[in-house]
């Protein structure tokens, strides 16, 4: 049967569904099994509603599983001294496994000093440099894409986007996994993207523009595209950094997509932390 590209989206956004859904499912058997179970401590200072509903979602993946979440809310007024306090206090308290910082937190708390007071054990995000855990995005989808069959070795695999949370740890994870990595960004000419797309095997797009990957480009029909890009459009809706339904082989959902891989990368680093 062919199917006509809308329900061909529908079907990638099941998969992705269904593959957390059963990753879920072994987790929670994981956790079942054990003595304790894992608590993560999620601190969020003031009341940013993205950061409130990502939140409710970390909460609601973790009490699905088993992992004990416990919320720390700080005041927008909150001094910095007392947030970097908590934390030490945290990474020194052996019933806590991991510790998250929701961001952004208000421009008077340092993002740099958060990050550098987590203890690198318990930085279930991976944001931490030396951090004994892979930034929760990068690995979300490399292991999505690794359990989907995508063979990685010798594939030439272009990552738009450099940020540190993303961009950067994403292509450093595709290196070891012996792709070819290209990275493009902002100064990337036009003509030079549009050459190196027209090559990728997987392309990954990480920039925060809506549809800015059209059918204007050139792809390979068996390419595969990750899109993480999440943009609320003008009709209020999310989109992604691609426009939906390219003519390739496979094509990541927004919304359902990469936010859900997200989401299981962080329970997961989370059962690593309390297996340490
Ligand atoms: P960011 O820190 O704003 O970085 C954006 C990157 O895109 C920068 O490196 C920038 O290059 C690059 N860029 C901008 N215009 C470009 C262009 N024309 N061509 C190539 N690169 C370009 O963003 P981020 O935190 O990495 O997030 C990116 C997007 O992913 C956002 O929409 C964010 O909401 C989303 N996101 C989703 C998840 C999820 O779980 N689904 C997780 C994290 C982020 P320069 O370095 O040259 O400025």
């Amino acid at each position: 049967m062919k199917l006509n590209p809308s329900s061909v989206r529908l079907k990638l956004t099941m998969e992705i569904k269904e593959y957390v859904l059963q990753e879920k499912e072994r987790i929670k058997a994981e956790v079942a099994s054990m003595s304790e179970a894992p608590v993560l401590s999620i601190i969020t200072v003031g009341h940013n509603p993205a950061s409130e509903s990502y939140v409710r979602g970390k909460k609601k993946d973790s009490a699905e599983v088993g992992i004990t979440a416990i919320q720390t809310q700080f005041e927008e007024d909150v001094t910095e001294e007392e947030v970097l306090s908590l934390i030490r206090k945290q990474n020194a308290d052996p019933s806590i496994t991991g510790i998250l910082v929701q961001l952004p937190v208000p421009k008077h708390i340092s993002e740099k000093h958060i990050n550098e007071t987590i203890a690198p054990e318990k930085d279930v995000d991976g944001f931490v440099l030396g951090s004994k855990y892979i930034c929760c995005t990068p690995k979300g989808i490399v292991d999505y894409l690794a359990a989907d069959g995508f063979d990685f070795t010798g594939k030439n695999a272009v990552v738009l986007g450099r940020s540190d949370i993303v961009g950067k740890p994403m292509a450093r994870l595709l290196l070891n996994k012996n792709c070819n990595v290209t990275v493009l960004h902002s100064k990337t000419k036009e003509e030079d993207r549009r050459m190196y797309l027209k090559n990728a095997d997987l392309i990954v797009v990480a920039i925060g523009k809506e549809a800015f990957i059209d059918h204007t480009y050139e792809l390979k029909p068996t390419a595969w595209l990750v899109d993480v890009g999440i943009n609320k459009g003008e009709d209020g809706h999310l989109h992604g950094d691609a426009e939906p339904n390219l003519p390739i082989a496979k094509q990541t959902p927004v919304p359902g997509g990469v936010g859900l891989l997200t989401r299981l990368a962080l329970l997961k680093n989370l059962m690593e932390a309390k297996k340490q």
